[in-house]
């Protein structure tokens, strides 16, 4: 116990530092600011996976991290789409899920947002059709933005969602 005290008082701070990437810094700040003057500083977002590989979701997960934070800038992912403002769609628009899509789409409270996540939505993925994807996401609900990549990193993401919040 006293050696690995003895380490980790004698090793610097060995994750990286968010206040040193000033890029970072400028996307948190107008993000918060836009999410207070466009929501009254609370964003609600319902993610739904509509058949992705799951990539997609894993570099979303980490916006929840102390790194990326999100939930300091007022946004929060939410369970129900009753609660939400608006929709993170991922994925291909698969047989099985399109009904769900749309239903969730439906609860959500007007006024509401769709943003899709990766190339998937849009068919740009390496996926192609098949018998399990009838149609494409844009097909079926309105888009209001796209984050493109595949898939788009954290950063990428934080970035996506600013273009939105100043475009609405
Ligand atoms: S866009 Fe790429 S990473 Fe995202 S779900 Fe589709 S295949 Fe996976």
């Amino acid at each position: 116990m006293i050696r690995f005290w003895n380490r980790r008082l004698k090793s610097s701070i060995l994750t990286e530092n968010p206040e040193l990437d000033e890029k970072i810094q400028t996307i948190r700040k107008n993000i918060k600011s836009e999410v207070k003057k466009k929501f009254a500083g609370s964003l609600a977002i319902r993610m739904v996976d509509s058949g992705s590989c799951n990539a997609c979701e894993a570099e979303c997960n980490a916006l929840s991290n102390p790194y990326y934070d999100l939930e300091r800038l007022g946004i929060y992912f939410v369970a129900s789409p009753r609660h939400a403002d608006i929709m993170l769609l991922s994925g291909l628009m698969t047989f099985n899920m399109a009904p769900h899509v749309l239903d969730a789409y439906r609860q959500i409270p007007n006024p509401k947002w769709v943003v899709i996540l990766g190339d998937c939505p849009m068919m740009q993925a390496p996926f192609e059709k098949t018998f399990a994807i009838e149609t494409t996401a844009k097909s079926e609900i309105p888009i209001a933005h796209h984050i493109p990549g595949c898939p788009p990193s954290p950063k990428e993401i934080i970035e996506g969602l600013l273009e939105f919040l100043q475009k609405i």
